[in-house]
């Protein structure tokens, strides 16, 4: 089997050029046989009427001038003598064959060319002693006598012609199919020479220069085309593995923190025999609390790594809102109590919904974890709902240390802080990795939902949680 493209294009472009020019040259040949077999029927035609004609002038002038010698056989030969031509030749038989005149001597010619032409009357083809000859018969009548008129001519000539027509044809359309196939080969080669470009280029991509690209050549043709939508999947590749480069360093960056600060601990702990069981508590403690904070950053990342698999089976149920956010705002009761943060719940008085009573519990939670944490002892918490034929929509207020313009769209990115929750010493603040936000967006998009900051500034941010509810009418049409 071809397995080159350029071949098998080549080979399809010989192939039908074969068969065009095959079939032009064949019909050209027929054309031009009928084109001189009608030349040579119509001379015949012509000068068989010629000499009739003239046969019939000459009876009328002779039989007028000396009707005691005169003879239509020799009105006949007389003017078939006169009419001698290469190639032709007249003869005269009586309506019962008897030879009256002819142009030819020989005899076996003159049987042959009687025996041939046709009785109907029509032109014949045929082969006397070595050649071929186009012969027909014309009757015709001098005084009151029938005779009968042949005329042929040799197609030696044209055969001769049409040997050599045929050679150049046989000569000539091999020798055009093997100039085309060579042109086509290398237009073939020089069209397909961007694809063997792209290919060698693309062999020497790999992970560790996915920066490189194809080259474009003209980008408005197909191959252009190509080369720049491969370039624009490379781009995908580059930023994808850039952000799991990304991701992985600040996942190891995050989880060192931790690890360090258990380390050290156990370390300074276990360093002396005699500690004081108080001093070994303590030690304890901070340790659990950076064990909780590693283990909720696995969590994170694990929930993060499932969903980038897609494997994160997200259950859909009817559920109400409304008693989901109450939920919510018990579980981050203690933190708020702890903060000395006001928790205010405004909600209509059912909510229903259709969507993952887990994972939107998480994506509250951490929203409220946030306004809470990210808030000034003493301040507030709103959480306010509305909702239509359509939407759930969800407003979360707080009077926090809010979040500077530039950075609205960067926290919803993985392991992004912004520099004032850094900057704060609090415990609380310093306790978060940077994850909350994008699994609660993500959480959203699972719901074909959005979460956007409404509004920041130096009173505090609104956070908006928008749900459609189109799966719930549907289910609750059934
Ligand atoms: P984490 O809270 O664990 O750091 P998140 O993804 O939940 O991670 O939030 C990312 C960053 O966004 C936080 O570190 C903080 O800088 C900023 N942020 C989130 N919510 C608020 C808020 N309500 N007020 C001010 N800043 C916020």
């Amino acid at each position: 089997m071809i397995s080159s493209i350029r071949t098998k294009l080549t080979v399809w472009y010989v192939a039908v050029l074969a068969l065009i020019i095959i079939s032009f040259a064949g019909l050209t040949y027929l054309l031009v046989v009928r084109v001189i077999r009608q030349e040579t029927d119509e001379t015949l035609r012509e000068m068989a009427r010629n000499l009739t004609t003239g046969m019939n002038a000459e009876y009328q002038e002779e039989s007028a001038a000396s009707p005691a010698e005169f003879s239509s056989d020799n009105v006949i030969a007389e003017v078939i003598n006169e009419s001698r031509f290469h190639d032709y030749v007249f003869t005269v038989y009586t309506a019962d064959s008897r030879l009256v005149s002819s142009t030819a001597a020989d005899t076996e010619l003159n049987t042959g060319l009687l025996k041939n032409s046709s009785p109907e009357f029509a032109f014949e083809t045929a082969p006397v002693g070595n050649e071929y000859y186009r012969v027909r018969q014309f009757p015709f009548v001098l005084g009151a006598e029938h005779f009968n008129l042949i005329v042929a001519r040799s197609l030696a000539d044209q055969e001769r012609f049409l040997f050599r027509l045929r050679s150049i044809l046989f000569v000539s359309v091999p020798v055009a199919l093997f100039l085309t196939g060579l042109g086509g080969y290398f237009l073939a080669r020089k069209s397909l020479a961007p694809v063997a470009r792209m290919s060698e280029r693309a062999a020497t991509i790999s992970a560790g220069n996915l920066y490189e690209r194809l080259p474009v050549g003209n980008e408005k043709d197909e191959l252009g085309k190509l080369a720049a939508i491969f370039n624009e999947l490379l781009l995908r590749l580059e930023n994808s593995f850039q952000q799991q480069r990304r991701f992985m360093a600040d996942a190891s960056h995050e989880l060192r923190t931790p690890l360090a600060i258990v380390r050290g601990e156990s370390e300074v702990a276990l360093s002396k025999d005699d500690r004081a069981a108080g001093e070994l508590r303590e030690s304890l403690a901070i340790v659990h609390d950076e064990s909780r904070r590693l283990t909720k950053i696995v969590e994170d990342l694990f929930t993060l790594a499932r969903a980038d698999a897609g494997q994160f089976g997200v259950k859909f149920g009817k559920i109400y809102l409304d008693e989901l956010l109450a939920d919510c705002v018990r579980a981050v009761n203690v933190l708020a109590k702890k903060r000395n943060i006001t928790l205010e719940l405004t909600l209509p008085a059912e909510m229903p919904f259709w969507g993952d009573d887990q994972l939107l519990r998480r994506l509250f939670i951490n929203l409220l974890d946030n306004a809470i944490k990210y808030n000034y002892p003493g301040g507030k918490v709103i959480i306010s709902g509305a909702t239509d034929s359509s939407t759930c929509m969800i407003l979360i207020t707080d009077t926090g240390i809010g979040i500077d313009a530039g950075e609205k769209e960067k926290i919803f990115e993985r392991f992004y802080r912004t520099d004032l929750a850094r900057s704060r010493s609090e415990e609380t603040i310093t306790s978060g990795s940077g994850l909350g936000l994008s699994i609660s967006r993500w959480i959203a998009e699972q719901h074909h939902g959005t979460i956007e900051i409404v509004s920041s500034g130096e009173s505090g941010s609104v956070f908006a949680v928008s749900l459609p509810k189109q799966k719930l009418d549907k289910v609750s049409n059934h």
